[in-house]
C-alpha cells in the first residue's frame, strides 16, 4: 500500500476534511479517472477507509487515510490499494526547483505527460528540459550549441569535482568528523547519521551514478528500434 501524492486530491472539504475527489490513473484500467468518495468509515479517529469503484472500469480501489492528529486532519496521509501507477518525481527535486523553477515545472510536466501515457509529448518535454538544463548550467559561449554538443561541453563548464572537494575537509583529522574519530564514545546518533548520509551521497555520486548510466546506455543500445510510421505504411 503506497502513499497517494497530495496533488492528486482535488477536494477535501465536504466530508469532514477527508479527501472527497481524487484524480488518478486507475491502477486497474490504467486510464485517468476521477474517484469521488461518498463516505469514509473512520475508526478510533486514527484511520479512515473507503472503497470507490473506478468510474471507467468499475473495479474498486481501496483508499486508506491515516490521521496523524485526532482533532485536525491537516496532516493526514492517504494510501491506496492497489498501488498508484506511474513514475514518481526524483528524490531531491527541490534542488532543481532552487536552480530554476521553470525547469522544475518542465520536469513536472514531463512526468505528468508520461503518467498519462502521452509518450511523444513526454519525450519532447524531456528534450526541452535537457536543453533548458544545459543552457542554465553552461557559460554564454556554449548556449547556442545543439543539445548533444551542449552535453559534451557540460563537464568543462560545471565543476564536477566541487562536491568531493567540499566534503574532504570534514574528514581531515581536524575536521568535524575527523576530530570525533579519536573518541568513538563521543559519537552520537546525529553524527553517525550525518556520516552515513555523507557516505551514501558519495557512493551514489561515484559508484551508483556511473553504474546506472552505463546500464541505461546498454539498455538503450539493445532496445529494438521502432519502425517509423512512414516505413511501416509503405511496407503494408
Ligand atoms: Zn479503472
Amino acid at each position: 500500500m503506497q502513499v497517494v501524492d497530495d496533488t492528486k486530491v482535488r477536494s477535501r472539504f465536504s466530508i469532514a476534511g477527508h479527501p472527497q475527489v481524487i484524480e488518478l490513473i486507475c491502477p486497474h484500467c490504467l486510464k485517468e479517472a476521477t474517484f469521488t468518495v461518498k463516505a469514509w468509515s473512520e475508526h478510533a479517529g486514527q484511520v479512515a477507509a473507503t472503497e470507490v469503484p473506478c468510474p471507467r472500469c468499475n473495479i474498486g480501489v481501496l483508499f486508506l487515510e491515516l490521521l496523524d492528529h485526532r482533532d485536525s486532519h491537516d496532516e493526514s496521509t492517504l494510501y491506496m490499494h492497489p498501488d498508484p501507477v506511474g513514475r514518481e518525481g526524483i528524490a531531491g527535486v527541490e534542488h532543481l526547483r532552487t536552480l530554476s523553477s521553470p525547469l522544475a515545472r518542465s520536469y513536472d510536466s514531463a512526468l505528468k505527460l508520461y503518467n498519462h501515457g502521452e509518450w511523444g509529448s513526454a519525450a519532447l518535454t524531456v528534450r526541452h528540459l535537457l536543453e533548458g538544463l544545459a543552457t542554465r548550467l553552461l557559460g554564454d559561449a556554449q548556449r547556442d550549441l545543439p543539445l548533444a554538443r551542449q552535453l559534451e561541453a557540460l563537464p568543462k563548464d560545471v565543476d564536477l569535482a566541487k562536491p568531493l572537494q567540499d566534503i574532504a575537509p570534514l574528514l581531515a583529522p581536524g575536521g568535524t568528523f575527523g576530530r570525533q574519530f579519536d573518541d568513538e564514545t563521543s559519537i552520537d546518533q546525529v553524527t553517525a547519521e550525518q556520516l552515513l548520509d555523507l557516505a551514501e551521497q558519495l557512493i551514489s555520486y561515484l559508484v551508483v551514478l556511473p553504474g546506472t548510466m552505463a546500464e541505461l546506455k546498454s539498455r538503450i543500445a539493445t532496445a529494438p528500434v521502432p519502425l517509423r510510421r512512414g516505413a511501416s505504411n509503405s511496407a503494408a
